[in-house]
């Protein structure tokens, strides 16, 4: 079997299960890395896959003795001579690092990020750079659009990992797993001209352009909001107040579903005075990505989620309108819904409210792209999916990051109880400050104490309201960059996440699938034709 996927040229195709399995007791006791069977990949005259030796772990490249291929010198690593089933063999194992990442997304594609388009997508944003083979398992067979690389550049600069880092950690997360469906990278919540720059030049293929700093939320009374809207950059915006007024003034606009929204003058002002610098930032953001993308394709999305007024149903409109006369192509757009979107709880809110915007929302998206409506804050919000999925019909994406992590601790929790206590007592004390930039309402003085709890009861921690949100974000006070003057505990949380890997994977993709399954199901309903495209 081994020289027969040697000299296949192009990539081979998966091996099955039983013969991915021998093949790979066959190379552990021959090359002392034992491979991932799915993670076996075969392509121009070279094996690769990802290999495990206690909690280390190897890209092993693999060739006959003596026929070295071209591409082994994109790779690096200690080569060794082993003989499997008669055939000389070199192997080569190499670090989990940049380089050798960069060379896999050359010459085994589906390790390379790509575009996804309007399919219903789900991110999994992974901040310890383990989850990724956790979330393929979770998401293997949903039909869903994966984004295994995704990072804000807030999480980014919190947990100390680069925009290489974070992609490099899902190539070979994806290649471990044998995910073959390709995979979207986005760049989460850029806020600057420096962060498209830093996530473009890393690789990243979808870019979230975050204005919130440009959105203003309170446009005062009927005069004073007047006044801001002939204050507004309309040199940048590319119109005058006059051309906007005769655009929209007096206008009703009519949505599948029939749905109708009306503009008169206030309606027009206040949508313009909220959103309309965030607009020229957001165009100027496109633009900008553009040229330093050149001819690399790739895809936007605008989010205001983390603003402090919902997105109404109009004023989504006149942002889509907008961006769409100034040139600016999307695939998803994340408003800020009504309810409360807090970090690793249920949707606080109410149900049917969420249900009727959520409902508008989709109408706007479909009369305007199509495009996808992006859920930001999607962890844990079960009981708004089975909505969002059967009202979008696949125009859909919803993001989670910080649930992972959370789930990482559980496994953390049963694996190392003392370890788990440390994190916990530490992220109470960090609570009061870690929360400022975050939409959490938990009082720490609720989260039980370590003392107070026996050991078994530490997984149950994470199943506790205030618990959740405490330890949700103070991830990079716990795993950050910077060192607490003490042995860290990043470095012990990942030691140990390593030695409990098959726990802590199967803790991590049980939760995801838990939220995936709803929007695998409600997928069906897609049908772009949908949009009737006569505002285009
Ligand atoms: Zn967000």
């Amino acid at each position: 079997m081994l020289s027969s996927l040697l000299s296949s040229a192009q990539l081979a195709p998966p091996l099955e299960e039983a013969a991915g399995e021998a093949l790979a007791g066959e190379l552990a006791a021959t090359a002392g890395w034992r491979p991932y069977p799915r993670s076996l990949a075969a392509v121009a005259g070279a094996l690769f896959f990802i290999g495990r030796r206690g909690r280390e772990k190897r890209l092993c490249v693999l060739w006959p003795a003596g026929l070295e291929p071209a591409l082994a010198g994109d790779f690096h690593g200690e080569r060794t001579q082993a003989a499997v089933g008669g055939l000389p063999i070199v192997i080569q194992a190499g670090p989990l690092d940049h380089a050798n990442a960069s060379g896999l997304r050359v010459h085994l594609q589906f390790t390379a990020p790509r575009l996804v388009g309007t399919r219903a997508a789900f991110g999994a944003g992974d901040r310890l750079g383990l989850a990724t083979p956790a979330h393929v398992q979770a998401l293997r067979g949903l039909g869903l659009a994966a984004i295994f690389a995704q990072q804000s550049v807030r999480e980014m600069s919190r947990t100390g990992r680069t925009p290489e880092q974070v992609l490099d950690s899902a190539t070979f997360g994806v290649l471990e797993q044998g995910w073959r469906e390709g995979y979207g990278a986005d760049a989460d919540h850029l806020k600057t001209i420096e962060d498209a720059d830093a996530t473009a030049a890393a690789g990243f293929t979808m870019f979230t352009v975050d204005p919130g700093d440009h959105v203003d939320g309170v446009p005062g009374g009927e005069s004073a909001a007047r006044a801001k809207f002939e204050a507004l950059p309309w040199g940048e915006l590319e119109t005058t107040s006059e051309d906007m007024r005769r655009a929209y003034v007096g206008r009703t606009f009519r949505l599948p579903g029939d749905l109708q929204i009306g503009f008169d003058d206030s309606t027009l002002v206040a949508a313009a005075v909220k959103y309309g610098r965030a607009l020229a930032h957001t165009a100027a953001m496109y633009r900008h990505l553009a040229g330093v993308m050149g001819r690399r394709p790739f895809e936007l999305e605008m989010s205001v989620d983390e603003t402090d007024s919902p997105t109404t149903a109009a004023e989504h409109l006149f942002v889509a309108r907008e961006l769409r006369r100034l040139g600016v192509r999307w695939v998803s757009l994340a408003p800020r819904f009504v309810g409360r979107f807090e970090k690793g709880v249920d949707y606080l809110g109410d149900l049917g409210e969420f249900e009727r915007c959520f409902a508008e929302h989709v109408a706007v998206a479909r009369r305007l792209g199509p495009y996808k409506i992006s859920i930001h804050s999607g962890s844990d919000k079960f009981s708004i999916y089975p909505i969002a999925a059967r009202l979008a019909g696949g125009l859909v994406h919803l993001k989670t990051a910080g649930t992972s992590y959370l789930e990482a601790l559980r496994a953390v929790a049963r694996a190392a109880p003392a370890l788990f206590r440390e994190v916990l007592d530490f992220a109470i004390a960090r609570y009061p400050e870690d929360r400022a930039s975050y939409h959490v309402s938990a009082d720490p003085g609720e989260v039980p104490t370590p003392e107070s709890l026996a050991d078994d009861e530490l997984p149950g921690v994470l199943d506790h309201f205030h618990a959740r949100q405490v330890l949700h974000v103070t991830f990079g006070s716990v795993v950050g960059a910077e060192d607490a003057g003490r042995p860290r505990l990043r470095d012990r949380l990942l030691e140990t996440l390593a030695d409990n890997e098959e726990a802590h994977y199967e803790a991590v993709a049980k939760h995801i699938e838990r939220h995936a399954r709803p929007f695998a199901e409600g997928r069906e309903g897609l049908s772009p034709e949908e949009g009737d495209g006569d505002d285009r």
